[in-house]
Formats: C-alpha cells, structure tokens, sequence
C-alpha cells in the first residue's frame, strides 16, 4: 500500500512560527493545480517501477501550506487527477488540512460531499491572545464555530493544538485540551511551540517583543495532554499523535511504518522503499520545470545507517517501539550490539525500557524522545 502527499503551497497569511513552504500570494494559484496534476500524471509509474510490489494509493492526503485555500472544485478535480492514473483502494482515506477560517457552514457541507472523509483542523489554540500573539488567520469563535459545524458531517476529524506557548498557565492549557474535547473529536496532534530560525517569531523573541516559550512549561503541558487524553479514551500512537481506537491517522502511520509515498508539490518528499526525494521549495521554479515536464526532484538512496537511524527515530516515537529481532534481521549483529550499548544508560535512568524484544521509551522517557534517539544513531560507520 501507498500513499500520495499533494502539498498545496499558499496560506492566507504566515504564521509567526511557521517554517514550512508557502506563498501568501495566491496569484500562481490557477498554474499550480494545473501543475500539481500534471506532476501527479508525470509519476504515475514510480511506484510500479519501484522494488516493491504493492503499489495501490491507500491515502491521499492534502497538506501545506493551506489545502483549503482550493475551491472544492479544484481539489476534486485533484483527486480525480489521482484516480485517472494510479490505482486506488476501494475507501481511501482522503484527508484535507484546513483552517478554521476557511470552514463556513456552507463549506464544510460542500467538502461533506466531496470524497474527502478526513478533515485535520488547524486550531491551535482556542484563546483569542494565543491566536494573535501567533499571528493565525482565525480566532476563536471559529475555531469553535467550525468544529461545531464540522463534528456534524465527519466522523474522522483530527485537529492541531500547539502547547507551551510563552504566558499559558497549566490551567489554561487544560481548559484548551478539555474545549477540544467537548467536540467529541477522535484525533488529536499536539506539538510544542517551537523557535525555527529565520521566522517572525524568531525576531520577535530576539528584539523581546515576545518571552521565550520554556522547557519546562512544554514539557509540564506534555504530561497533562498525555494524561488527559489516555484518560479520555485517547491512545498515544506517536508522540504527538493520540487517536481512539480505529482513527490513527492512515496516512502518518504509512510514514512512520516506512511505507511508500509520492510527494506532489513544492518541497514535498517522496519516499520508494529505497530512496527519499524532494521536489524544489520554490512555486515559481517548480511551476517552471513541471510547465517543461521535468521533475524539480532531488533524491538519495538511503544507506543503511540511515535507514537505522529512521527506524530508531519512528519506533521510538511511536506505540510500535523498536523491535531488536527486526534490528538484527534487517542491520545486523553490529548494529543491534551497538544500541544495546549506546541504551543502556537510558535503560538505567528508566527513560527506556524492553519488554518482549521491543525497545520503547517509559512514561518518563516520553517527553525526550527525540533526545534519546539521537544518541542511539549510528554516526561513525563506514557504509
Ligand atoms: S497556516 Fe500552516 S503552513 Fe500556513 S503559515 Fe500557518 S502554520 Fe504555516
């Protein structure tokens, strides 16, 4: 099975946290679709001329960037785009990104029947100064307006909470966690406020128009989001990713899994079993080369460190940990003796554990996971 990422590159406005790729000028909005189906046409026998053999398109998934900047119109003309050249599963997950701002009434209706059966909402936060102070392009009323109206129509919604955000109490993030869950919704991803070079944010802590969000606070958020959702039935399948029972994110989980994808877009990667590409992070230089039929794509065979190194990070943040037998099948004797080693010290300090061969991290460990990882990577071996 395999999955297809179409990256739509154009938001409203730029959030002050925000590194990914946009462009806040829709003028190339009408080129880029044609360009993003005719990419989608270009590589429809990449999968097939891939080394593995199960090339059906099990998830579509529209990410940005905004997706809901497309008139439906334009996304079901993308999706058709999908069937015309691939085979596709008999029900799909389709999943669209979409803002709250974006999602009036009459929209959600319209996507309803539409065959897109996943919505992921970019909330954030439901505090009008959290929302400002990030420079979102909604505020509150519609982030609870649009969940009101959205929880009618789909069953499969998963929304974005942004935590350890510079002034919020532990008291006001479990009031937004406890809002989030008073919709109902089967799905959250929640991901700490993070200082990415180079953005708005970035300047505004520098020149000390905004406080630095603090360790301490984003890990003591983590504690209370883990705790609160696994007691209201959530099930914590990747770090930031908690979903009930049957709602895991098909499309994420084929990522962590190590399944196939193709990435349509600028700056989307790709992924065959073997090699990673990239597309060019630039609209006007894709525009260009798709417009010539060339591929703006980069891409590298992974060696097997990296392929060790990914598999460590995935497991270790995931619910499926890291299975030593898998380890030594797949890398070999030198690697599996080499985490031993390089966990032991974690194992001691109860941030990891083994339980039936597989290496995951304690409630403890959760928090520094992507810290743990790094140290368990193989850095020195020549391939
Ligand atoms: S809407 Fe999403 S992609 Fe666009 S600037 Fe904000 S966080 Fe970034």
């Amino acid at each position: 099975m395999s999955g297809i990422y179409i990256h739509i590159p154009f938001c409203k406005q730029a959030c002050h946290y925000c590194d990914f790729h946009f462009s806040t000028s829709m003028k190339k909005k009408d080129e880029m679709v044609l360009a993003l189906a005719k990419e989608i046409a270009m590589r429809k026998n990449e999968l097939l001329d891939s080394a593995r053999s199960d090339n059906e398109i099990e998830t579509i998934y529209f990410g940005g960037g905004t997706p809901s900047v497309l008139s439906n119109d334009e996304i079901n003309f993308l999706i058709s785009e999908v069937y015309k050249n691939y085979k596709v599963v008999e029900n799909p997950e389709i999943t669209l990104e979409a803002n709250p701002d974006d999602l009036s009434a009459e929209r959600i209706l319209e996507l309803s029947k539409s065959p897109i059966n996943r919505l992921s909402i970019g909330i954030q936060s439901f505090y009008e100064e959290d929302l400002k102070m990030m420079n979102r392009a909604h505020n509150s009323a519609e982030a609870k307006k649009c969940l009101e109206e959205a929880t009618k129509y789909f069953d499969n919604i998963s929304l974005d909470l942004i935590y350890g955000i510079p002034g919020m109490t532990d008291e006001m993030w479990k009031q937004n966690i406890e809002t989030a869950l008073s919709f109902g919704i089967p799905h959250i991803s929640s991901y700490a406020l993070t200082v990415e070079p180079k953005t708005a944010l970035s300047k505004l802590i520098q020149t000390g128009k905004i406080a630095e969000p603090q360790d301490e606070a984003a890990s003591n958020h983590f504690m209370i989001l883990v705790d609160t959702l696994q007691k209201n039935g959530f099930i914590h399948y990747e770090l930031s990713n908690f979903g009930k029972e049957n709602y895991f994110s098909k499309n994420n989980s084929a990522y962590w899994l190590g399944k196939k994808y193709i990435g349509i877009g600028p700056s989307a990667h790709s992924y065959d079993g073997e090699k990673r590409g990239w597309n060019i992070a630039n609209n006007s230089l894709y525009l260009k080369a798709i417009q010539n039929s060339e591929l703006p794509i980069e891409t590298e065979i992974l060696t097997i460190s990296d392929r060790y190194n990914e598999y460590i990070m995935t497991g270790l943040r995931t619910i499926w940990g890291v299975s030593l037998d898998r380890i030594e099948k797949e890398f070999g004797l030198e690697y599996l003796n080499y985490l031993k080693k390089q966990s032991q010290k974690f194992l001691d300090d109860d941030l990891l554990s083994i339980e039936n061969n597989i290496l995951k991290p304690t409630p403890k460990g959760k928090f520094l996971t992507d810290g743990i990882a790094s140290d368990l990577f193989y850095l020195n071996l020549e391939e």
